[in-house]
């Protein structure tokens, strides 16, 4: 396969004389499989320039399957200009993650209404297929693809693709799970142990295991990274950390911050061998630059076999938010009123209770789609009722997702709830987009373990 930038900006599109080597355009990268399957991950800026070369290739018909990490400006402002749209005969699958009242077409219709832009989206020439997906793994002609829920404060999805024994992975816009990120600042320093031990950094690290090519979010480095905790994206260490943890072959720098001009992607990049090599590991680092052409060989490729409605196992269902019950749990007042406040708009059915004991007792009774459980509570704590949930013989209890509240993220808490059987951290203070992001994905998640749907 080979995959080529078109975009490699974070954020905002960036043109001039400080990003003439690593290019001013947003997130957008062109992979073609040898079977000849185009691939589009995201459709920021730079996804003009791809539609014109499609043109002038003077292949006809145009068809490809555009992914789409999530819907932030930067990731979808190229969509209105992306010519092959515009054509009849050609056929465009396009899929970013849904479900939960997420839905793409919404938004993309969104972004094309009178006041932004002059064309509807029904007025699209191109016969488009919409797919809202969530976590899981499809066949995509020869490929396979992976998707996998990024940490972000809008519902994310990275993407990996598999074909023929070659393996790339789209990974942005993505902020490590553990927000304690001191251990990062200097090149010798050890990784966070919670990358061992914090079940979501596992998860991610298995999504880029071994891959040939990862390209990864990398806006910020450690040093900036106490002025930006929440903001949703990864310090050039982590993403070396994690790719060194996945045994990765490459890893490209991306989503490049546009403040950062030439030199200072370059300055990133240094950043990156740094630790590589007082880390002894074998990663090759460079920052994905506009233009830029990688070869991934594939082996025993077999012909293309096209997969009709290959995405179907892992397409969003359609439900009401009214049929999912959150129980919000806190000694503090105010904070299971800013979580009530959060989540209301959601639709989601809330219930709350502020001391552990009475937790307990409503997750029997009332049974619900999820837990969010202050650590620290007079009587009975977080950690308790979760160990007691974990011990009932009731799957739906046993089973149920528990989201600990914490101000705590050294790496021994983390590790202490973990051990304890929770499912995950929101840890204080809580930014609201990411709690409605990570809400949808624990539910979405959880719905997909679950085949009994609500
Ligand atoms: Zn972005
Ligand atoms: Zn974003």
């Amino acid at each position: 396969m080979h995959i080529r930038f078109w975009g490699t900006r974070g954020s905002l599109a960036k043109a001039g004389p400080t990003t003439l080597r690593y290019g001013g355009n947003t997130s957008c990268v062109e992979v073609g499989m040898a079977d000849g399957t185009l691939i589009v991950f995201d459709c920021g800026t730079g996804a003009h320039g791809l539609g014109q070369a499609l043109l002038a290739s003077g292949k006809r018909p145009i068809d490809g399957h555009l992914f789409i990490t999530h819907t932030h400006w930067d990731h979808i402002q190229g969509f209105p200009f992306f010519a092959p749209l515009f054509i009849p005969g050609n056929t465009w699958d396009i899929y970013a993650p849904g479900g939960l009242g997420n839905r793409l077409e919404e938004t993309l219709a969104g972004q094309m209404e009178y006041t932004y832009f002059p064309l509807t989206l029904e007025q699209l020439g191109a016969t488009i297929r919409f797919h809202d997906l969530v976590e899981g793994t499809f066949d995509l002609n020869g490929g396979r693809i992976t998707a996998r829920y990024l940490n972000h404060p809008a519902l994310a999805l990275g993407y990996r693709l598999d074909v023929g024994g070659a393996s790339v992975v789209y990974a942005t816009d993505h902020e490590p799970h553990t927000r304690d990120q001191s251990h990062t600042l200097a090149p010798h320093a050890s990784p966070s142990r919670a990358l061992e031990v914090h079940r979501e950094e596992q998860g991610h690290i298995a999504f880029l295991s071994q891959a040939d090519l990862v390209i990864h979010d990398t806006q910020y480095t450690a040093a900036e990274y106490p002025q930006k905790v929440g903001w949703g994206h990864s310090t050039v260490e982590y993403a070396v950390d994690v790719a060194l943890a996945a045994r990765v072959k490459r890893l490209a720098l991306f989503h490049h911050d546009p403040l950062r001009d030439d030199a200072a992607v370059e300055h990133l990049v240094d950043i990156g061998r740094q630790r590589v090599v007082a880390r002894d590991g074998a990663l090759e680092i460079f920052a994905a630059a506009e233009g830029q052409v990688v070869e991934l060989p594939e082996m025993g490729q077999s012909p293309a076999r096209p997969v009709a409605h290959a995405a179907a196992g892992v397409e969003a269902s359609e439900t009401t938010n009214a049929a999912v019950t959150i129980l919000i749990v806190d000694d503090e007042p105010d904070i299971v009123r800013l979580l009530q406040v959060t989540l209301r708009p959601e639709g989601f059915h809330l219930l709350a209770a502020h001391d552990g004991e009475t937790a307990l007792q409503m997750a029997r009774t009332e049974r619900p789609s999820l837990l969010l459980i202050d650590w620290q509570m007079p009587g009975r704590d977080g950690l308790e009722v979760c160990r007691a949930l974990r011990a009932e013989t009731d799957p739906q209890l046993r089973d149920m997702p528990v989201v600990l509240l914490t101000a705590q993220s050294k790496d021994e808490h983390v590790a202490a709830g973990f051990a304890a059987g929770v499912t995950d951290y929101l840890t204080k203070p809580f930014y609201p987009a990411y709690v409605r992001s990570r809400v949808r994905e624990w539910l979405l998640r959880k719905r997909v373990e679950t085949p009994e749907r609500a």
